[in-house]
């Protein structure tokens, strides 16, 4: 594949509305193919699309691009939708929510693409092609044993108005292609700067309809852009080498192309390509092990560029305030997936600082300790202090499931005579902690509370004050480590610690 790209830094870059053709507004578009379900990197994109919209105050669309029915995933359709929705970046027009450009699935378009078709077809820049499939399998593997690139040879360019109605009257099945011609036009991507591809040097001519009455990719792709008033092409670098041709297409309608920004690869850490293979990449897979949603989207706008440097925790409004087109880079992006449980737990944080979210989080945790301790119940108040008080140690809401935070749900079974094992003393240092706790039971706060444990226990003659603590915590947790203890005691808070104390010394 050749392809001649200058990054032209003196030209100016960035939004330019389309002139003189129908669109005066900024209008962008997601084209995932339902062939399976959002990806991180096509999360990306749609991302991107989003942002550049509302920077500008544009439209975003949703367009499933069905035309391949034999490669459908059953429930990819919605789940593509879905997930925009979960991840706060919803199209504005889409399958499900409409809109004055629809319908927004290709396979419910076949008539435009006809008529398309028709149109070059009378303006000679497309052609039926009568091949069989045993001719372009022999040509396949004669350009294999002579060690070229496969492509179509345009035989079917030069057919005789009568060969065709010969062919027709015989109803020969046929296909459509369209007639790459040379000296495809260079264009100024705004993201790569001025790009030309001649790609009718390269490959052969495109088949645009299918035998089965659908469009492919390039043809359905261009008409329907053209069609939904679409004033920018934001997609990844992948799909640079079609651009060639889609700017033929529109040059054999005669309508005005797009502008077009083709973002960087996305690279794994070792730089290796992301791929869909990677079972781990898909964002439901995400969302269902408790990821937030403005983390994925931190992490995208971290390797990704556009914005203001690369600097952990921006929510979706402080990025929408940095982003600039001009400000995305040229190079490949790589994405670091270790780095998202650091990422959720500054996300998570700040979920937890804000009332509303907190109030969602709240309900999003009985909901998973009702399923999980079956006949409990789990007080709003409770939880919330949990919350607060482990703010910045959770990366996961659902650490607060797993057997080291076991102790915030249900008592740990403790015997007086473990605790003998540690110190002679347990009985006094649990009835001076009892004493404590009493006493400051209505106004207890961290500090104070570590205070006068701290003043208390190291006074005792024969016990260590880390062995105090550590009696305490195997009380009040049954753990070995976790949580300092007075973070423990305001947490279960003073009458269920004291409960627990007490249980501990008469069992
Ligand atoms: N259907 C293509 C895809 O699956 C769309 C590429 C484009 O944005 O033009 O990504």
């Amino acid at each position: 594949m050749r392809l001649l790209r200058t990054v032209c830094s003196a030209l100016p870059r960035g939004v330019r509305r389309c002139s003189g053709g129908t669109h005066n507004k900024v209008r962008v578009r997601f084209a995932p193919s339902p062939t399976g379900f959002l990806h991180l990197g096509g999360l990306r994109t749609a991302f991107y699309n989003y942002i550049f919209a509302k920077k500008h105050g544009g439209d975003f669309i949703l367009r499933l691009e069905d035309t391949d029915r034999s490669r459908l995933v059953p429930g990819a359709a919605e789940g593509i939708e879905d997930t925009l929705e979960w991840a706060g970046i919803p199209p504005d027009e889409s399958p499900r929510r409409g809109g004055m450009f629809g319908p927004y699935e290709q396979s419910k378009r076949l008539n435009l693409y006809h008529e398309a078709v028709q149109t070059l077809l009378e303006n000679d820049t497309a052609y039926r092609c009568f091949c069989t499939p045993q001719r372009l399998e022999l040509l396949k593997k004669e350009a294999l044993r002579n060690k070229e690139t496969p492509r179509y040879d345009n035989r079917c360019r030069h057919l005789t108005t009568a060969q065709i109605q010969d062919k027709l009257s015989k109803k020969l099945p046929f296909v459509v292609r369209f007639q790459l011609v040379e000296g495809a036009p260079s264009f100024k991507d705004l993201v790569l700067g001025w790009t030309q591809h001649d790609v009718a040097s390269i490959e052969g001519d495109p088949v645009i309809l299918k035998g089965d009455g659908f469009p492919t990719y390039h043809l359905a792709n261009v008409v329907d852009d053209h069609k939904m008033a679409v004033s920018h092409v934001l997609r990844g670098e992948e799909w640079l080498v079609s651009t060639a041709k889609h700017l033929l297409l529109y040059r054999a309608f005669g309508w005005q192309p797009p502008s077009y920004a083709h973002l960087p690869l996305l690279l794994n850490k070792d730089g290796s390509k992301l791929s869909k293979r990677q079972g781990d990449i898909f964002i439901q897979h995400y969302e269902k092990s408790g990821y937030l949603p403005d983390t994925l989207l931190d992490l995208i706008s971290n390797c990704g560029s556009g914005f203001l440097g690369n600097q952990k925790g921006r929510t979706l409004p402080e990025l929408l305030e940095q982003f600039k087109l001009e400000r995305v880079s040229s190079h490949s992006a790589f994405v670091d997936l270790s780095s998202l449980p650091e990422y959720n737990r500054i996300h998570l944080s700040k979920r937890i600082d804000s009332i509303e979210s907190r109030a969602e989080l709240i309900t999003q945790l009985q909901t998973v300790l009702q399923e999980k301790y079956k006949d409990l119940t789990f007080n709003k108040d409770y939880i919330e202090r949990i919350l607060i008080l482990r703010k910045g140690h959770l990366c996961m809401l659902t650490d607060l499931l797993s057997s080291n935070y076991s102790y915030l749900w249900i008592r740990p079974s403790v015997y007086l005579k473990d605790l003998h094992s540690l110190s002679n003393e347990a009985t006094e240092i649990g009835n001076l902690v009892v004493g404590i706790l009493q006493k400051s039971h209505n106004d207890m706060n961290l500090e104070t509370l570590s205070k006068d444990l701290k003043i208390h226990l190291q006074q005792l003659k024969a016990t260590k004050y880390s062995v105090s603590m550590k009696l305490l915590r195997r009380i009040l947790s049954g753990l070995e480590a976790g949580p300092s203890i007075a973070e423990m005691m305001m947490t279960l808070g003073p009458q269920e610690s004291i409960e627990r104390i007490q249980n501990a010394l008469s069992s």
